[in-house]
């Protein structure tokens, strides 16, 4: 029996047909914006968000330091939540490439409020960074999958344009969020100056991730994503199982969703397990009590063919995604009361 793999979302292979999508794709020379399925891509990104135009980038990392980079200058500073991926997981990219410094919040759960964000932005002098840009995940990742809702996010938004702060979305998995929140994309693209998402996750693509805003930010954004060497050539073969993916992979996570909750609901009954966050989307994050530890768990797992990832020394992640089925889940939910 092949391995149960619930590391990430990023671990999923084309389906057979986003790869006939792929194989069948129209390209062109990108860097030339010659490429009629990227562009295709882009237009449908923007679109679905409200915006005038989009960037199709080979990672998440990449629209998020592009975007970092195209709305501050160096000695500003951006305001968010100290889990954000943009802090904890992109290798200190906002000092290399943008010279700014962070200005780390202590949220729940990965998220941020309004007041928090109002007592961390700066006053001007001489001697302290400038606070130019608030960075929302959504959902939230080392938050535990946590997601905000446009409620939440208005008062941030209007806390932003009064104070002529720019707000930035890291949507690596905002269709996650959208899926639960029964909100549309265009109500979140209303709310944010640009907006990355990501199409290798839970969507299922190979590659690639989309920045989306303004055509003007969109314009230096295409700039800033060439002098990082990110100007790819004939990536409609690329783009292709994007758009295939947001016309055939948005509704099913809905059924990620729904696994996490159930793997999350089982957990919090073993005896072995301490604190579960809350699920709200397609990842598990909890305790395992000593004597395990996340390592000796993670060794049980594997031995019954289940692969997860640490996420502390007491900590275990596990997320759910396209590649993981119900029965999977039903073979996870079997070998879990047998653990400990
Ligand atoms: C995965 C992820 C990214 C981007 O990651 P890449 O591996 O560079 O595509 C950005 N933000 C969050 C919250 C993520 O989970």
């Amino acid at each position: 029996m092949s391995p149960i793999n619930l590391i990430s979302d990023t671990v999923t292979k084309p389906t057979p047909g986003m790869l006939d999508a792929m194989f069948n794709a129209e390209v062109g020379d990108d860097v030339f914006r010659e490429d009629p399925t990227v562009n295709a891509l882009e237009v449908k990104v923007a679109g679905l968000f409200g915006k005038e135009a989009a960037l199709f980038c080979p990672s998440g990392t990449m629209t998020n330091q592009i975007a970092l980079k195209t709305h501050t200058l160096p000695l500003d500073e951006v305001i968010c939540d100290e889990y954000s991926h943009i802090y904890q997981y992109e290798v200190g990219g906002y000092a290399f490439h943008s010279g700014i410094s962070v200005n780390l919040i202590k949220g729940q759960h990965g998220k941020i409020t309004a007041p928090q964000v109002e007592a961390a932005i700066k006053p001007i002098a001489d001697w302290l960074p400038e606070s130019r840009l608030v960075v929302l995940e959504n959902t939230a990742n080392k938050g535990g999958g946590s997601y905000y809702t446009t409620g939440e996010v208005q008062p941030i938004r209007d806390l932003c344009l009064e104070r002529g702060l720019k707000l930035h979305l890291d949507g690596a998995r905002i269709f996650n969020a959208l899926v639960e929140t029964g909100e549309s994309p265009l109500e979140v693209g209303a709310q944010f100056d640009s907006i990355s998402v990501c199409l290798s996750k839970g969507l299922g693509a190979p590659v690639g991730s989309v920045l989306t805003g303004e055509a003007e930010f969109i314009r230096k954004a295409r700039r800033i994503r060439k002098v990082m060497g990110g100007g790819m050539r004939q990536a409609g073969y690329l783009a292709a199982a994007g758009i295939y993916a947001l016309d055939h992979h948005v509704q099913r996570l809905k059924e990620d969703n729904l696994h996490a909750r159930h793997l999350g609901q089982l957990l919090g009954q073993m005896s072995y397990v301490g604190n579960v966050r809350p699920v709200q989307t397609n990842i598990v994050i909890f305790d395992v009590l000593p004597p395990l530890t996340a390592a000796s768990f993670l060794e049980q797992l594997a031995r019954h063919g289940i692969l997860a990832s640490p996420f502390g020394p007491q900590t275990v992640r596990f997320v759910t995604h396209l590649d993981v089925n119900a029965d999977m889940i039903d073979r996870v939910m079997a070998v879990l009361p047998k653990l400990g």
